[in-house]
């Protein structure tokens, strides 16, 4: 029998496996010029971690969650032992709580010190349904900055955000960024009152998950993607009318600062964003999935309370994370190409076993000389070394045969144009490297 990866994960082959280092080397150049180095945490945590960070009455904690027990507990829990929490562990669904922790654990931010801006990239895990762009291991790239609530870093990550996708090629006009505030713990509860009151009224127009909601975390209603809720809550108290003045002030900003960057955006009171820990600045990256509905390739927010929902002391904090599979799904419906990456530059041929020692060792002296080099591993025939070339991308044949090796010179050809001339074996680093630097 055939074994497949498991439903919900994805193999990325060679040449997406090296489009993805491209992805994360370009992020890593993106958010380097704004200062932001990489910060690696691991893939599992305590699962008390996300259950205090995140919140058990969101989707990702309550139903999301692939949670084990380290292995010499099982034996007690089947014995109908209680099992420590130290000893429930989790994927991690999300990379800002594991961030947010290594913070608090390794003192990143003492007091006085300047922000930590840290990225990460790796996989995250959702024991959700898999659908189309929505995987049960996905990958993320993601940024936090720790230590200070000016609305500079909010502004700053945003543009930032917009800035990677621009230089991975994507429109403008395929973007749509969404902004808004959900307010501080000031003035959030009076808010959450108004709209738990609002959904009191119009409760019958609700679905049974929204009756739900309604008693836990009504703001949780405006994601809600069934379309009579969606219709009543675009009718309730808009969070921008209950800010309280420092949340306001906070928000004009933002706002001001995007406007004198040149970014535009869009104000969406309905953007509460998935997580409970969101505080003030939230905002999302939609493209058109082109089932008239929007998807959103990133997003993130203010989560100025998250520090010490894990134990460490009051520490303000921004964060964003942009999913690389939607990303490359927006890419592709945008008509972005991708040329697969050139796996050698010069391929050295043979014209017959001979030939083989000597194009061994030209292949490793252009390898230590920092060139893409390869050589047929197969016994094939000097047509099918072409061939093979060609596959490989390399732009240059060096053939070696009795002649040339007598000669201590190769045959160099140009892929590209056919043409050959005789170079020294000696000198044969030395051209190719001009030729690359060429193209
Ligand atoms: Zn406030
Ligand atoms: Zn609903």
């Amino acid at each position: 029998m055939v074994m497949h990866a498991p439903e919900g994960t994805r193999d990325l082959l060679p040449d997406e496996a090296l489009f993805w280092e491209e992805f994360k080397r370009t992020a890593a150049e993106v958010f380097g010029r704004c200062g932001y180095v990489p910060l690696d945490t691991p893939i599992i945590e305590q699962t008390e971690l996300f259950v205090r960070g995140i919140g058990e009455a969101t989707d990702v904690v309550g139903k999301e969650m692939f949670t084990a027990i380290s292995g010499a507990n099982l034996a007690t829990l089947l014995e109908g032992g209680s099992i420590k929490n130290k000893s429930r562990l989790s994927l991690r669904p999300e990379g800002t709580a594991g961030v947010v922790r290594a913070v608090v654990q390794h003192d990143l931010v003492p007091q006085g010190a300047p922000p930590a801006k840290l990225m990460y990239a790796g996989p995250m895990f959702r024991a959700e349904r898999p659908q189309r762009g929505r995987q049960r291991q996905f990958n993320q790239v993601g940024i936090e900055c720790l230590g200070t609530d000016d609305p500079t870093v909010d502004a700053e990550a945003i543009i930032m955000l917009m800035r990677f996708y621009a230089t991975m090629g994507m429109p403008a006009d395929a973007m749509r960024l969404l902004v808004n505030s959900m307010g501080c713990e000031a003035c959030r509860p009076a808010y959450r009152d108004a709209v738990r009151a609002y959904m009191e009224q119009h409760a019958e127009g609700l679905c049974e998950d929204c009756h739900r909601r309604m008693e836990t975390n009504p703001l949780r209603a405006f994601d809600c993607k069934n379309e009579g809720c969606a219709a009543v809550m675009a009718g309730a108290p808009k969070i921008t009318d209950h800010l309280c003045e420092d949340c306001q002030a906070h928000y004009g900003q933002v706002k001001a600062l995007l406007d004198g960057a040149g970014v535009s955006y869009h104000e969406d009171a309905a953007l509460v964003r998935g997580l409970d820990y969101y505080t003030r600045t939230v905002f999302e990256v939609q493209v058109d999935n082109g089932k008239r509905s929007q998807s959103a390739i990133g997003g993130g927010g203010r989560y100025d309370k998250l520090a010490e929902e894990v134990g460490g002391r009051p520490t303000p904090g921004f964060g964003f994370a942009l999913g690389y599979e939607r990303t490359m799904l927006a890419l592709q419906e945008a008509g972005v190409e991708f040329p697969a990456a050139r796996r050698c530059d010069a391929f050295v041929a043979c014209v017959d076993d001979a030939a083989r020692p000597q194009a061994f060792a030209v292949v490793e002296q252009l390898r230590e000389a920092g060139i893409k080099a390869d050589m047929d591993h197969q016994h094939r025939s000097l047509k099918s070394q072409f061939k093979l070339a060609d596959k490989l991308g390399a732009r240059s044949v060096a053939v070696l045969g009795p002649d040339e090796l007598a000669a201590g010179v190769a045959n160099l050809r140009n892929m590209a144009t056919h043409e050959e001339r005789r170079v020294a074996l000696s000198a044969l680093a030395g051209e190719l490297a001009v030729e690359r630097s060429e193209n």
